[in-house]
Formats: structure tokens, C-alpha cells, sequence
């Protein structure tokens, strides 16, 4: 028989899961959690770890992150290895990123291509959503094969960005039917491309340049226009459906409605959304190029909606959308990032980091404010992303059987962000200088300690690809 791996014990804490909280000692062998129960005693090899006073968390589950992406004539700054150190450092220890279908290639290239270069980086679990930018007869088969053979179930769209990752809705309807059929998730980008170009357009003809107009020319309204053309298709193909970056209750109102028709509309938003809202934008300072994200950050009485829509359930995943570019040029040899459009905004890459700081953040706005309970902070930042995904219950929960992705959680100690103390490559935070609530004291993953206070313990390629089953969607 082969010697038990790594028996390790977690004595003392408080086991929060999206639906429990009690307190008990997990002991965790060959990488998954092997009993739960009190008093567990700790034989002569086992590593016992003390939770006194902190949380005990599942693993967070990021299931919208750009690592490495080339986007444009440009990479986002986080290699596969520093985006998932900083994401482990943050207590997330899976993340599904993109693979990008091109011009040239088939799903299927687009997946092994992301795999070779994660493969040899990846510090956490990880998988890929494959970005579908074109659909054929081969294009549908090897989506099928992604799902069946790959463990690649869920497939993300444009309804933005023409000429480049836009799909035409007809592209969108194929896909939706094939893969909801085929129990898989159509992640849809939901706004308006065409009418936004435009606006684009006339604004840089106008001579407005500056980011703010980054803001003005990507109204909520073809935020809410795209994702009620997107519910609809859904609801035709008879699939379920699942909204990026919600930011507007231009677009949640479309799927609170469908939601209450019986359609399977689903959606996460993300920590920017609720901390920041427009106001950031009222200046013509290139610094609001930090700000330039899509959707843009919306009014203080969207953040309303948002906070609402995640309390009853019409959101249910809170996700980054991690897209970090920096703002010096040539930081660690980062070149066209966001100075690229200095002169003309929608030059600008668009995006912003926040891998490393989710947790923490939602923890504090939602948990401590008042706006989440402990449980529901769980289920939206691990269980809800990975039964949606296909994740789990190998991944997002604290279970008998389930990966020991574990969070060692304090919430009694308080931390102030400086972009110093992060371990992204980018050179900003969007909370530079905030004191948030709650601490991650320590990550396991696969039952081997990867974070412990400030000391890394993980190394780059002791990420697993995780095979991908059905959306578990009710
Ligand atoms: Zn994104």
C-alpha cells in the first residue's frame, strides 16, 4: 500500500461553508479533506495547524480572470505564474481563465495552446473558458469534443468589440443551443458593439480624448440592450445562459424579469463595481485610466441594485475579471498598457487588477457593512462559481471527499492596501491605501500549505488542470 501523503490537521477553527458554520477539526490526506468532527488526534506524522479565532473557508473560486491574455496589440501583465501566486495570497485557489480561439485556430488548438504555456506556471487549480469568436460546422464539433474529451465545459461570447471578439447573435444562438444542450454555459459579454463604436467615433471626431469618455461612450443602456437580446436567445435555444461583468441595473433588471419567467439566466458582478462607482471619472487626469474597465464603473444607485441582486439570489457569483495592465510604461518590460492612449481613450487597454484582493475586499464591504452574511459571502466567491462551472463539489466547499483548498481566514485583524505588499506585476492597485477588515492568515491547496502570512510556500506548476463537468445550474 502506498504511504498516506501529507496528513495534515486543522484544529480549532470555524468551518463556514454556503450553508454551515460550526466548529470542527478537518484532517486532510492525499490532497482531499478525509474526516470533520471534534477533538480529530493527530498521529505521530501529521502537520497540525491552529484556526483559534479565524474562519476555515473552502478554496475561493475566480471563474473570470486574464492572465497572460493578448488582447489587441498588447498582454495583460500577470504571467500565469504571478497571477496565481497573487490569487493564491488572496485565498482563491482555482481560477478559470480564457483560451482564445483565432482567426487561424479551432477551439481545440485555442485550449492546448493556453494549456502549454499555464502547464509549467500555474500555482492553483485552474481551467479555461474557450472565447468563441468564430462558429462553423468544425467550430461546433470541436466545442463538443472540448466538452466531452477536454473537460472544457463552458464557452465565453462577444456582443462587443466588432472586428475583433464580436460574435453575430446568430453565432450566439448556435452556441447556446449546442452547448446547453450538451449541459455546458455560454458566458456572454453583453453590450452593445456596434452602437458603441459609433459613440466611439464621434467622440474622438468631437475631439474628446480623455478617459472619462471611455465611461461616456459605454452607456448602461446597450449594457441592458445586449443582455436582454442575450436572455432572449438563450430563452429560444432553450439553454441557460451566464452574464459577465454585470454592472448596470440597465442589464439586471432584464434578469431579474427572466429569472422570474423561469429562464436560466445566471451572473456575477465584480468587486470594482461595488467599491467605486462614475464619480471616479470626473476628471480629465490621465490617471482615470486605472478606472478604464468595460463595463465602466456605473452610478452609486446601480451599486444599490448590485448589492441587492447578490442578497436574493439575481446575482450569484462575484468574480474579478482580474485584466491587470500597468500604468508606467515598460514596468517589468510591460509595453502598451495603459499610456498606450494618452492621446485617444479608446486606445486604452481596458481593464483592472483585483486577483489578490476579493476576498478581503467583499469580505469587508459585504460581511462586515452589513450587506452579506457569511455564508452567502462563501457561496458567492466559491460554491456558486464552481457548481456553475462544472467545479464542483471537487472545488467550492469544505466537504468529506471535496480537494482541500482550504482558507485559514481571520477576521479580527485589519490590513492597509499598498501595491507593495501585493504580488500581481501590476503597478496599481484599485485599493491603494484602504484598510479592510480580515486577513487571509493561510491557503492550502490540495492539503499543502501555499500561503502562510506573508511567507510563499507554493512553486510555479503544482497547478492541476481541473477536467470540468456539467453546469450544475438548480
Ligand atoms: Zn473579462
Amino acid at each position: 500500500m502506498p504511504k498516506p501523503k501529507n496528513p495534515t490537521l486543522i484544529k480549532n477553527g470555524r468551518i463556514i461553508t454556503a450553508t454551515d458554520d460550526y466548529a470542527a477539526d478537518i484532517f486532510m490526506l492525499n490532497g482531499v479533506i478525509q474526516t470533520i468532527g471534534k477533538n480529530i488526534e493527530a498521529g505521530p506524522d501529521t502537520k497540525v495547524f491552529d484556526a483559534h479565532g479565524c474562519y476555515v473557508l473552502p478554496g475561493g473560486v475566480d471563474t473570470h480572470v486574464h492572465l497572460e491574455n493578448i488582447i489587441g496589440p498588447t498582454i495583460t501583465c500577470d504571467t500565469f505564474a504571478s497571477g496565481t501566486k497573487a490569487a493564491a495570497f488572496g485565498g482563491t485557489t482555482t481560477v478559470v481563465d480564457f483560451a482564445l480561439q483565432t482567426e487561424t485556430d479551432s477551439p481545440l488548438g485555442a485550449i492546448a495552446r493556453a494549456q502549454s504555456s499555464a502547464e509549467p506556471q500555474v500555482c492553483i487549480d485552474y481551467s479555461f473558458h474557450v472565447i468563441i469568436t468564430r462558429v462553423d460546422q468544425q467550430v461546433l464539433k470541436d466545442v463538443r469534443h472540448a466538452m466531452v474529451h477536454e473537460g472544457v465545459t463552458s464557452f465565453k461570447m462577444f456582443m462587443a468589440y466588432p472586428g475583433v471578439m464580436m460574435a453575430d447573435d446568430a453565432a450566439i444562438f448556435q452556441m447556446l443551443r449546442q452547448v446547453g444542450a450538451d449541459g455546458g454555459m455560454i458566458a456572454l459579454h453583453a453590450e452593445n458593439g456596434t452602437v458603441i463604436d459609433l459613440l466611439i467615433k464621434e467622440a474622438l471626431e468631437a475631439g474628446h480624448t480623455s478617459p472619462r469618455y471611455h465611461a461616456l461612450t459605454r452607456p448602461a443602456i446597450l449594457e441592458g440592450e445586449a443582455t436582454h437580446r442575450g436572455i432572449r436567445l438563450a430563452e429560444l435555444a432553450n439553454a441557460p445562459i451566464y452574464f459577465v461583468h454585470v454592472s448596470s441595473n440597465e442589464a439586471l433588471k432584464h434578469i431579474v424579469s427572466a429569472r422570474a419567467e423561469g429562464i436560466p439566466v445566471f451572473a456575477e458582478t465584480c468587486p470594482h463595481y461595488l467599491l467605486f462607482d462614475d464619480s471616479v471619472y470626473n476628471s480629465d487626469d490621465f490617471e482615470i485610466a486605472k478606472y478604464v474597465m468595460t463595463p465602466p464603473l456605473r452610478r452609486p444607485e446601480d451599486q444599490k441594485h448590485l448589492w441587492r441582486a447578490l442578497r436574493y439570489d439575481d446575482l450569484q457569483v462575484i468574480a474579478t475579471d482580474h485584466c491587470p495592465f500597468c500604468m508606467k510604461e515598460n514596468h517589468l518590460g510591460y509595453r502598451l498598457q495603459k499610456l498606450r492612449g494618452k492621446d485617444d481613450f479608446s486606445l486604452i487597454p481596458n481593464g483592472a487588477p483585483g486577483i489578490e484582493t476579493r476576498l478581503v475586499s467583499l469580505f469587508d464591504i459585504g460581511v462586515t457593512k452589513g450587506n452579506l452574511s457569511l455564508n452567502r459571502f462563501v457561496e458567492l466567491i466559491a460554491t456558486t462559481p464552481a457548481k456553475l462551472f462544472g467545479l464542483f463539489p471537487k472545488k467550492g466547499t469544505i466537504a468529506v471527499g471535496s480537494d482541500a483548498d482550504i482558507v485559514i481566514f481571520n477576521p479580527n485583524k485589519s490590513q492597509t492596501i499598498r501595491i507593495e505588499d501585493l504580488h500581481s506585476n501590476c503597478d496599481y492597485t484599485l485599493l491603494e491605501g484602504y484598510t479592510l477588515q480580515g486577513v487571509v492568515e493561510k491557503v492550502f491547496l490540495r492539503g499543502t500549505l501555499i500561503v502562510d502570512g506573508k511567507e510563499w510556500k507554493g512553486r510555479e506548476g503544482m497547478g492541476e488542470f481541473v477536467r470540468r463537468g456539467q453546469v450544475q445550474a438548480f
